[in-house]
């Protein structure tokens, strides 16, 4: 990995799902768990499906850059579904953000307190930017950050590659663009976020593979950071 120019670095923003914990194991847990919800009442067999389509419409909403997206993120899948708004959202709270969180916890990966101490130890600031709310996966992870951000604040209303939550998140620090550095996992959305906003980045991956901003141990990331 291309060492991060820590001089120059003053404000470091995470994203959350996949660069905090490994989504893999939570996902295996939330789909065994879904099942096993679904053979008890096969009358909602639908469920699986419904919040299948939910992501397939929100990455959609993401690759259009669309606005008012509290509200599409639902309207659009249940128009698709049949069912009402509240419904979508009410399912989508349960299962996607609620039910999630014991699994998240379990998923962290190791040491992130101590990244997020030393940062700001360092005198560096520390945020968060999620395309979905992230306070209690945060709470659930044992973390803390000065500024957390979500694609659906009113202010932001935007989901990644658009560096508008980014922005937003500078602009609370109180840091500018070259003087911070984005920590994620998805190239085509947290990459792309980050050169659009002039930001340095660095992204979690399971093997480097060659990238050169890729980084598997948190201990590689903070190399140099004094
Ligand atoms: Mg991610």
């Amino acid at each position: 990995m291309i060492p991060v120019p820590w001089p120059d670095i003053s404000a470091v923003v995470f994203d959350v799902d996949g660069t905090l914990y490994d989504p893999r194991p939570v996902r295996r847990r939330m789909t065994l768990a879904l099942l096993r919800h679904v053979l008890r009442r096969p009358w909602q067999w639908r469920l699986p499906l419904e919040l299948q389509r939910f992501r397939r419409e929100r990455e959609a909403l993401a690759e259009e850059g669309a606005h008012g997206i509290a509200r599409l993120q639902f309207e659009r899948p249940a128009a698709a579904l049949g069912i009402e708004v509240d419904r979508m959202e009410e399912l989508v709270r349960e299962w996607m953000l609620t039910r999630p969180l014991p699994a998240v916890a379990a998923a962290a990966y190791p040491g992130l307190a101590d990244v997020f101490d030393a940062l700001r130890a360092s005198g560096r600031r520390v945020a968060v930017w999620s395309d979905y709310p992230a306070e209690e996966k945060l709470a659930a992870l044992g973390l803390r950050a000065e500024v957390v951000v979500s694609a659906t604040d009113p202010e932001v209303d935007r989901l990644k590659p658009d560096p508008r939550g980014l922005e937003v998140a500078l602009a609370r620090l109180g840091a500018s663009a070259e003087h911070c550095l984005l920590v994620g996992d998805r190239d085509e959305r947290d990459g792309e976020a980050a050169r659009r906003a002039g930001v340095e980045w660095r992204l979690k991956v399971r093997e480097t593979r060659g990238d050169p901003r890729g980084f598997v141990d948190y201990d590689e990331l903070l190399c140099g950071l004094e």
